[in-house]
């Protein structure tokens, strides 16, 4: 990757406002806060403002309490998104920011590119991943909190080094993050298992709509947002069952899904055969990688699932 335009952009302009994904993961929390770190480490003002809340695990990251919902009252030279494949993504306006240049760091494939400045790398396990190589070739070094917070970004997108993308590259840079002073089993202790009683309350009530159809081949797990209010629990306790979904011999694709009385979320995840990314995409809005997607019909449950069932079936079929 060329760096030189992020550089100048950088040092041309004093004022950044930082965003990512809507239903914040490991990643945009992590890729954020390095980021943000930079950004302050050159002297430059800069802001994190996102459309959800700051899942309650990424808590322990350093200056995490900078990753909030606040929308800023002034206006900022440059937006920097990352981990967004478009801009719709971000689940807030834009134009709020008042930016005049848009910067976009990325590692999905279906990245529409709409940044002024644009820093895709599809062969990148985690946008944290991305920025680690920003920092090497530029020879920023890296603080140990700092280090943390990428080796966060890129544990959490490979699912804990289990998903295909964990390369001998990818944990070549986790090897080099630990170097740098990450504490790798602390920092899974802290991500992985530190749920609220609310929390894994949520998760058995997920559990106990585990279906399998397709002849075993499609699981799926359910939760209606009303359930949220009945256990206490906040969305952001639900990240992570998706992964679950595909944990099953014999199943080919997991389906997650999330819905309201009038909408439904899919969470789609696939052991490789068949490409969830390309699928997400047919219905619009959608999109995501080959083994871990998402796209939303606006549907009740049952129909939305019907018809997700039935484009499965057809790719099942072409297997
Ligand atoms: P998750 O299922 O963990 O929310 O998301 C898995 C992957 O699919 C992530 O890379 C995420 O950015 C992408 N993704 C999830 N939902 C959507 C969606 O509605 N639209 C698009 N374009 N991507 C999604
Ligand atoms: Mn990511």
């Amino acid at each position: 990757m060329i760096w030189t335009p992020l550089n100048s952009a950088i040092e041309s302009n004093s004022s950044f406002l930082l965003s990512s994904h809507q239903s914040l993961d490991g990643d945009c929390v992590g890729s954020q806060l390095a980021f943000l770190w930079y950004l302050k480490s050159r002297g430059k003002k800069a802001v994190c403002c996102c459309a959800d809340p700051l899942p309650q695990k990424f808590a322990f990251l350093k200056d995490s309490e900078f990753i909030t919902q606040n929308k800023p009252q002034e206006t900022f030279d440059v937006l920097v998104i990352l981990d967004c494949s478009n801009i719709q993504r971000l689940g807030w306006d834009v134009r709020e920011a008042g930016a005049k240049t848009i910067i976009n760091i990325d590692h999905h494939r279906d990245n529409t590119n709409f940044g002024d400045l644009n820093f895709v790398d599809p062969k990148a396990a985690a946008v944290g991943e991305v920025i680690f190589s920003f920092f090497k070739e530029c020879k920023i070094e890296i603080p140990p909190h700092v280090a943390e917070s990428l080796y966060t970004a890129v544990m959490t997108d490979t699912g804990g080094f289990r998903f295909s993308n964990t390369s001998s590259r990818v944990l070549s840079v986790c090897a080099e993050l630990a170097d740098m002073g990450v504490n790798c089993a602390d920092t899974y202790e802290k991500v992985y298992s530190s749920h609220s009683r609310e929390g894994l309350a949520l998760q058995s009530r997920i559990w106990s709509t585990l279906s399998f159809h397709l002849n075993g081949k499609i699981c799926s797990m359910d939760m209606p947002m009303s359930v949220l209010d009945e256990v206490g629990a906040k969305y952001s306790d639900s990240e992570g069952m998706a992964d679950n979904t595909v944990t099953a011999a014999g199943v080919e694709v997991g389906v997650m899904t999330k819905h309201t009385p009038e909408e439904t979320h899919f969470s789609l995840r696939s052991k490789g055969n068949i490409d969830v990314g390309k699928l997400a995409k047919t219905i619009s809005g959608g999109g995501g990688h080959s083994c871990a997607a998402g796209c939303t019909i606006k549907q009740p449950y049952r129909e939305a699932m019907e018809y997700m069932l039935s484009i499965l079936e057809k790719e099942l079929t072409n297997l």
